[in-house]
């Protein structure tokens, strides 16, 4: 399932949560194992792929979105120009990726995250566990998101290969095949 700041989450979508180890973060619990298979072989290679943020809920995503709202009027903006400035940062609850449980920000949420070892391996390896790198550089226009290197999305052991090989994005990839429109 895509989801974007066109095609919003289903109204009252919860996914069933599992804990990955005892991080205090939750994803999807068809997606947890491989996480956690992920995170075992990376750590064999000297890597450590500690979850920054997993699944968050739309009531979660919403507080977010409304303290940040809350604090630029407390600034000084309108109402309307604080609503805008704050979902340039926080996507509008029912559009964020992470309410479905499907994907990971490892370790950091900052650009400089892909000059790193833990990058390099997840480019390497993420595939062979289901995960693909979401957001790319240079795809904005595509996925309506800034390249975010730290943002991992599951989509399964069979599509994760087919499109790294791809070099498409998940969406791209969808549409070519004919499963989204
Ligand atoms: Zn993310």
């Amino acid at each position: 399932m895509v989801v974007d700041a066109t095609r919003e989450l289903p109204a009252g979508y919860t996914p069933v949560l599992d804990e990955i180890f005892s991080t205090g973060h939750y994803l999807d619990s068809r997606v947890t194992p491989y996480y956690e298979a992920m995170y075992k072989a990376a750590k064999q290679d000297g890597v450590t792929l500690t979850p920054f943020s997993a699944y968050r809920s739309v009531a979660r995503q919403q507080i977010s979105l409304d303290s940040l709202v809350n604090a630029y009027i407390a600034e000084g903006y309108s109402r309307e120009k604080a609503q805008a400035m704050a979902e340039k940062q926080i996507l509008p609850p029912g559009t964020s990726e992470h309410s479905l449980g499907l994907c990971v920000d490892i370790i950091e949420t900052d650009t400089d995250f892909d000059t790193t070892r833990a990058f390099r391996w997840l480019q390497k390896h993420a595939h062979e566990y289901g995960f693909i790198l979401r957001y790319p550089k240079d795809k904005e226009a595509v996925t309506g998101i800034v390249y975010e290197p730290w943002h991992w999305r599951f989509v399964g052991t069979d599509l994760a290969p087919k499109i790294r090989k791809s070099g498409l994005t998940l969406e791209e990839y969808l549409q070519q095949n004919g499963y989204l429109f």
